[in-house]
């Protein structure tokens, strides 16, 4: 038996008028996922353990089978793997953000955090900025870490998880009262200012009208995630496929191969087939029992708010990833489960995650249904199925 869970990203929303009361996945022409719908068992889970933020984290760790009440150490731990830094237990792993902060007051304290992401950075310049930072900063107790654009990565050695605000909450606010408790904390990010204010590369972005990247921000304390290693939890051998940090993270953590494939990159117009096609590679010829497809876009267009993109984004994980993969499949012979699932709703209406459950499609090869259910959040939820803790789903697919 071989075993597929195809993850569209923030792909469940709400009815939307636009569309005559239908959501973007009931809208969406999706013969592939319409064919196995009514072979399937369709139903709802819920991914997000109550009280815990809707994160990307979170959700796609409970689809793995991971309880996040259990597992989940923050979301820098699992940055901090999917980069390659082996955390030791004892260390704690910051995220560093190069932030932009207003220039114009004396001192550090007043100033006015004007941009987390310094005008979406690259990661060319940020680079060059974090050597500087680290050729002061750096020493046997800190080390720094380049990641993307402005997510950058602090290991403590011996540290603590300490309570810290995430710069994205304080746009527009007087940095004071928002500074880390730690001394040594709050006085890198001081340190971090002086030398980057001047830093030629800010020179730079000032003159071409981009906020310059001139303080760090330490957020999201957190230790190394002791994840169990999938197989040995399973039985199964898996592969990922993402495009997206956090989930090569989850994955290095649960120590299953990382798959890369050339065009994915998160976007919409990411490289579905190939996704879909690497992932029938691993089952058929490496002699995987699974593959996680996880495709990124959906969420993206819900973060956007656009309707029209993320209905695409949708018809593209139909048409290039789950008719692909149960094409292969079916010609092979061999018989397989697939899974098709959002982790989280990213709702157009509020552009951000909700906790909400997510409608699942469960199709077995060997045991076709018969029915009318079609994969959507009406259907799912009319099926009365309802799985409550999201971490059980995998037991479902693999049962
Ligand atoms: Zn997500």
């Amino acid at each position: 038996m071989k075993y597929v869970i195809v993850l569209g990203d923030g792909m469940a929303d709400e009815p939307i008028g636009e569309l005559g009361g239908k959501t973007p996945l009931e809208y969406a022409k999706t013969p592939a996922m319409d064919r196995l719908a009514a072979m399937s068992e369709i139903g709802m889970v819920h991914t997000i353990p109550d009280g815990m933020q809707p994160g990307s984290d979170t959700a796609n760790l409970s689809v793995l089978g991971y309880d996040p009440k259990i597992y989940y150490t923050g979301r820098s731990p699992l940055e901090a793997l999917s980069i390659g830094v082996d955390m030791e237990p004892t260390d704690i792993a910051l995220r560093c953000n190069i932030v932009t902060l207003t220039e114009d007051e004396d001192r550090y304290e007043d100033r006015t955090i004007i941009d987390h992401s310094s005008s979406e950075i690259s990661t060319e310049d940020a680079a060059v900025l974090l050597a500087a930072v680290k050729e002061q900063l750096e020493n046997d107790i800190y080390k720094f870490y380049v990641g993307t654009s402005y997510r950058h990565l602090t290991i403590w050695k011996n540290g603590n998880v300490v309570e810290l605000s995430a710069p994205h909450d304080h746009l527009g606010q007087v940095i004071g009262q928002f500074l880390p408790e730690n001394k040594v904390l709050y006085e890198m990010m001081k340190k971090s200012y002086d030398i980057l204010v001047n830093h030629p590369i800010n020179i730079d972005r000032k003159r071409r009208g981009l906020n310059p990247a001139n303080s760090l921000w330490f957020w999201g304390a957190g230790t190394r995630p002791a994840l169990k290693s999938f197989e040995e939890k399973t039985g199964k051998k898996g592969v990922m496929i993402s495009a997206v940090d956090l989930l090569k993270g989850i994955a290095v953590g649960a120590q299953m191969e990382n798959i890369i494939v050339e065009g994915a990159n998160g976007g919409l117009h990411t490289n579905y087939y190939g996704k879909a096609m690497a992932a029938v590679k691993a089952l058929l010829e490496d002699g995987k029992d699974f593959a996680y497809i996880h495709v990124e876009a959906p969420d993206e267009m819900g973060h956007q708010g656009n309707l029209q993109h993320k209905i695409e984004a949708i018809e593209s994980i139909d048409a290039k990833v789950v008719k692909t993969v149960a094409e292969a499949l079916d010609a092979s012979g061999e018989a397989y489960r697939m899974l098709v699932l959002p982790d989280h709703p990213t709702p157009l209406r509020i552009r951000t995650h909700s906790a909400d459950p997510v409608p699942y499609m469960l199709y077995d090869s060997t045991r076709p249904l018969h029915s009318d259910w079609l994969y959507n959040e009406k259907d799912g939820q009319a099926s009365g199925n309802y799985v409550a803790a999201g971490h059980e789903m995998i037991e479902h697919l693999f049962r």
